[in-house]
């Protein structure tokens, strides 16, 4: 069977729902050119694809290792319906690549006149220079040239050259798609990782900073009391129903491992600004502005943990098993997707957690 990349640039739709239902495959790895599936599927203008990978939780401002955006690439193809819906979940339009070049350099040069339009209306700036100092309509042709800054004018941008600067349209950082080979296995060997720095110690257990194949990655060391066979047979039938990957608030739980010690270990990805606690009381680089603070407040939580792209998602390395609520009831319908769909005010308190707080 071709690979996840072949077939969202063929768009092959059943293929990747497939693929998709498949809790151990993670929609954003990238493949050797950085391309994630989303790439592949906007460069293509495989829209029903796009749908997909977007509702299961696809990154949107992804960049490949030549710093494309999918908006770079739906733009430079022309398919203006990819262009909306990828706006629409807030696409980046001034994103630059590694030329400096927004989606509009390449609407403007490819002769893209309508999606050359939605851009700018969508706030996409006519005048902002590329690495060579070249805006996009420099890069038009004079009738387009014409109609945009016209519209521009309209919507109150200024003609003025915009200088190029390189971080300056970007965020504090880029978001790359994943190593692939990470999501293959759910059991990790314990000799494979490497735990570089305790960062905290409670009564559930020890958390480590550590790197995993490559991966920066955070290890949960389970405190449990008598850790029996029982518990053993429990914890490996339990841990592999925390491997969500579609929902884009989820975090999800990468893999695990026994110790030799011999207590547990959950293992997730490293979020480099922490927890939304972190981030909202102990000042980071950037200000979380009204928009951000509205998205970050609807995932209220201090177990929510903001990814590179800014994204709050549940940790589910916060999960508790079975065996560390006795007394509980384990329900695992709670981790179904469809709770985390609900708005949270629908969403009884005691619905979110398992057993004490998150
Ligand atoms: P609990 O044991 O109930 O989960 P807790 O969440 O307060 O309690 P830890 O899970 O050990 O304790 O987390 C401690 C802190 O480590 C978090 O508040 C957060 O700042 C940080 N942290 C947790 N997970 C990650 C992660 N994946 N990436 C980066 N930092 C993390
Ligand atoms: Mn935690």
């Amino acid at each position: 069977m071709d690979d996840i990349f072949t077939q969202c640039r063929e768009g092959n739709a059943v293929a990747v729902r497939l693929w998709l239902d498949n809790t151990e495959n993670d929609l954003n790895q990238g493949d050797d050119h950085g391309f994630s599936p989303l790439h592949w599927a906007c460069r293509e203008g495989r829209s029903g694809v796009v749908d997909m990978l977007i509702m299961r939780g696809a990154r949107i401002n992804v960049m490949n290792r030549g710093d494309d955006t999918p908006l770079h690439l739906a733009s430079s193809h022309g398919h203006r319906d990819i262009v909306t819906k990828l706006i629409q979940v807030k696409a980046d339009p001034n994103a630059s690549n590694e030329h400096g070049n927004t989606p509009l350099h390449y609407a403007c040069f490819w002769g893209q006149d309508l999606v050359a339009e939605d851009l700018v209306t969508n706030g996409a700036q006519v005048s902002i220079c590329n690495k060579y100092g070249e805006t996009p309509l420099d890069k038009a042709k004079p009738h387009l040239r014409d109609l945009l800054k016209e519209r521009a004018e309209k919507l109150g941008q200024s003609l003025t050259r915009i200088p190029f600067k390189d971080t300056f349209w970007k965020g504090t950082t880029r978001t790359r798609p994943r190593n692939g080979t990470l999501n293959k296995l759910a059991g990790i060997d314990f000799k494979q990782l490497s735990m570089l720095a305790k960062i905290n110690e409670n009564h559930s257990g020890e958390l480590w900073q550590g790197r995993w194949q490559g991966t920066e990655i955070v290890v949960k060391v389970l405190k449990v009391r008598d850790w029996t066979t029982r518990k053993s047979r429990d914890f490996n039938e339990e841990y592999p129903k925390l491997r969500i990957f579609s929902h884009p608030n989820v975090l999800p739980m990468l893999g695990a491992c026994q110790s030799p010690r011999p207590d547990p270990i959950i293992i997730t990805h490293w979020m480099p600004y922490g927890s939304l606690y972190n981030v909202l009381h102990e000042g980071t680089n950037f200000v979380v502005d009204q928009t951000q603070a509205v998205k970050f407040a609807r995932d209220i939580g201090k177990s929510v943990m903001i990814d590179e792209d800014m994204t709050a998602r549940i940790s589910m390395a916060d999960v508790k098993f079975s065996f560390q609520c006795p007394g509980r009831m384990y329900a695992p319908a709670w981790v179904a997707p469809e709770a985390l769909q609900k708005k949270p005010e629908d969403i009884p308190s005691a619905d979110m957690s398992l057993c004490g707080s998150w």
